[in-house]
């Protein structure tokens, strides 16, 4: 365990303590290693609907909730998963600051019955620094399949506080952990501390430290920590105590016990693995035999990667075949309740501007986003989730390290990336799971590389309509889905590119080595996915509609009804981007259509409709024949549909994403590379590929 100042910790702990905890009767912290099912408790104690998948490393920071029990209110924290208290990583930090913090009235520590050992390591790390812990047994059905089984008096007698076997997935076992947290919280149990037992030498150090503190109750850890290292900050009253610490390094330095971590580490190991011992028995040594046959395809060196692909064409076909029967149907809907809407505003006889703003304005705009938006974004997450609680994204990390460490960065940049698949926001942030700063600013940096789910209608339609749309009605969808396909191949060979580039210049550096637990492989709760994704996604999109394309879709009414000498404030903007968007072989609309749509990526198709029309209104297009005829008359041909597919991919983050970008990285320097650098590379690409067309003739 490696040691620093127990006031670091307070950073953490007051990002928590802010949030609604002052209200509870008590304060329960959730901790454990990743992938071990925290969130799993977390929800079904709560009845949130925090983010559960099968692959280590998806919580990264806390998540807070409530629950009410025997009359009283008790507040759940949800830590992000560690396999140590040791401050090697953003979580870990995050993990043992809580903890240290002792903020938390109980603290339990949930662990994976299939792999007691490893977890127990956490255990005896936790109870170093607070005895009132319950140990949640989770993921014992599985521990039962595999023929594990645990002594759980035995193992709850050994570490002096109660153990509760649960499955957390089927709610078993859950009131009796609750029961044994209201029972540690209002200290009915004994506390019987357990502590690890340390050569003689630092044992004796621990009490002279001790001694010297202001509370010794409690405070093995902090005595641990003032011996670990003389440079920490020292707390209030504790100078005696980091005094006499100091005096007993140069003896500890002698018998060749310092780092004090690494000889804390190899106690915590030996004791973890003697309890192991006495509690766990294997009746039938039935081996994961069926993970490793299906990884022998999913992983292997020729198999993965066309794998990986044919399962992302199969999520991409099914979405674009899905999502047109709910568009057109939304968009019958949406038009007739607006036609219901617009009779009500003239009985009400409200003036023909307001008329128009509200219907033209507002309710297109959000009618527009809500009908072609939503299909493709509900049908997409919930497959791409079946895949990760099945536990196949770490596998996806796995299949592109090579390419990865190639480009001096870190495989686990190819799970960020599908983080981003959703939404680029989601990615940046999920970027905390790269332990390594450099690389986890190149992942940051190149996060939007990867068209978020907002980006992915706009793609469908251009490609159905100028390319798809060649092919017999039936090969639509599936042309469509191998197209999609094809550009995010080309988004991961460009953030690969841009990775590389960085890594050579402004974050130099060679790739670090990253441990990762492959989980195994889980049938999906299809279900709760189904349901809870297209609740999540429906409401996403929804509160994006009003929230942001509402706003928006007043501003661009306005560009578009009001005139300056002969044309709209919209035409003007637009002819005055009109000749640099030529050079790109784009046009002025396009560009101007871009910048508007920084709030939502969504809303960029319609602003080209709505300026091309003139019409002031957001429109509808009905079939993808219309959208054609609208496009290639106001000059659109395939190298204009090239080029919009570019920049589509790579062009700045939403408003979103840049906080997010801001917030992660705290530095306004690093957004404006974010913002710039797909920017620069989408521009110069249509450039290129112009030019290329203009040498050929074929522009
Ligand atoms: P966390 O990383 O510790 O928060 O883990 P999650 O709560 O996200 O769960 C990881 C995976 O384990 C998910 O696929 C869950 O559906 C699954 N899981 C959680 N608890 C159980 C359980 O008791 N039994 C089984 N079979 N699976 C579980």
């Amino acid at each position: 365990m490696g040691l620093t100042a127990q006031s670091t910790g307070r950073h953490a702990a007051d990002r928590f303590s802010e949030r609604q905890q002052n209200h509870a009767d008590y304060i329960v912290a959730l901790a454990g290693n990743p992938n071990v099912g925290k969130s799993t408790v977390f929800n079904a104690l709560t009845g949130l609907h925090q983010h559960t998948g099968n692959w280590p490393g998806k919580t990264v920071a806390g998540a807070v909730g409530h629950f009410h029990s025997h009359g009283y209110e008790l507040n759940l924290v949800d830590l992000p998963g560690t396999y140590s208290l040791s401050t090697n990583s953003a979580e870990e930090e995050v993990a043992r600051d809580y903890i240290c913090s002792k903020k938390a009235h109980c603290t339990v520590v949930v662990c994976d019955a299939t792999a007691l050992e490893r977890s127990l390591n956490l255990v005896l790390q936790v109870l170093e620094i607070t005895p009132h812990v319950v140990v949640c047994l989770n993921l014992l059905d599985e521990a039962k399949k595999k023929g594990i089984h645990i002594n759980t008096a035995h193992l709850s007698k050994q570490i002096g506080v109660p153990v509760v076997g649960t499955s957390a997935r089927n709610g078993k076992g859950l009131d009796r952990l609750v029961q044994k947290i209201l029972s540690v919280c209002r200290k009915e149990i004994p506390v019987h501390s357990y502590y690890c037992r340390y050569p003689p030498l630092i044992e004796e150090a621990i009490q002279d430290v001790l001694s010297h503190l202001p509370i010794s109750e409690d405070n093995r850890f902090r005595a641990l920590c003032l011996l670990d290292n003389d440079s920490q900050a020292v707390g209030k009253g504790e100078e005696e105590a980091a005094q006499c610490a100091a005096r007993w390094q140069n003896s500890l330095k002698q018998n060749n016990l310092l780092p004090l971590c690494d000889t804390i580490a190899s106690s915590i190991i030996q004791q973890a693995e003697e309890i192991y011992a006495g509690t766990v028995t294997i009746h039938t040594a039935q081996t994961d035999q069926r993970d490793r046959q299906i990884d022998r395809i999913l992983m292997s060196r020729k198999a993965g990667i066309p794998m990986m692909l044919f399962l992302l064409g199969i999520i991409l076909w099914i979405t674009i075949s899905a999502a047109n029967v709910p568009s057109q149907l939304l968009s019958q809907f949406f038009s007739w309740a607006g036609d219901g809407i617009a009779q009500g505003l003239i009985l009400l006889k409200t003036p023909s501007w307001l008329q128009s703003l509200l219907m033209d304005g507002i309710y297109g705009t959000l009618t527009w986003v809500v009908a072609v938006m939503l299909p493709p974004m509900a049908i997409f997450f919930p497959l791409f989730t079946l895949l990760e609680d099945f536990g196949y994204l770490p596998r996806i990390a796995f299949n592109l390290d090579h390419a990865f460490c190639k480009a001096h960065a870190c495989g686990k940049q190819a799970l960020t990336m599908s983080m981003g698949l959703g939404c680029n926001a989601a990615g940046v942030v999920g970027c905390r799971i790269i332990d390594s700063p450099r690389e986890r600013m190149i992942a940051i940096l190149t996060n939007s590389f990867v068209p978020c789910n907002g980006r992915f209608p706009t793609l469908i339609a251009i490609m159905t309509v100028f390319f798809a749309g060649l092919a017999a009605a039936p090969l639509q969808p599936a042309i469509s889905a191998l197209l999609l396909l094809c550009t995010l191949v080309v988004a991961t060979c460009m953030t690969l590119l841009i990775s590389r580039l960085l890594s050579a210049t402004i974050l130099h550096g060679m790739p670090s080595s990253f441990v990762m637990e492959l989980p195994p492989y889980r049938r999906p709760q299809i279900k709760k996915v189904l349901v809870r994704s297209l609740c999540d996604r429906t409401l996403s999109v929804l509160s994006r509609a009003v929230c942001v394309a509402a706003p928006a879709g007043i501003v661009i009414w306005i560009m578009a009804n009001i005139t300056i000498g002969d044309a709209t404030i919209l035409s003007h903007c637009a002819s005055f981007l009109d000749p640099f968007g030529r050079l790109i072989g784009l046009d002025g609309v396009i560009l101007f259509a871009f910048l508007l749509g920084f709030p939502a990526n969504e809303i960029v198709l319609p602003i080209i409709l709505m300026a091309y029309l003139s019409s002031g209104t957001l429109v509808e297009y009905e079939s993808l024949a219309a959208l054609h005829s609208i496009l290639t008359a106001n000059g659109w041909n395939i190298i204009t549909a090239v080029n919009m597919v570019i920049l589509c991919l790579f062009h700045f983050p939403c408003s979103t994403t840049c906080l997010t970008i801001k917030k992660e990285t705290g530095s306004f320097k690093w957004t404006a590379l974010a913002f710039f650098l797909p920017t620069a590379c989408g521009l110069l690409l249509c450039f290129l590929f112009t030019s290329l067309m203009r040498l050929i003739g074929f522009a």
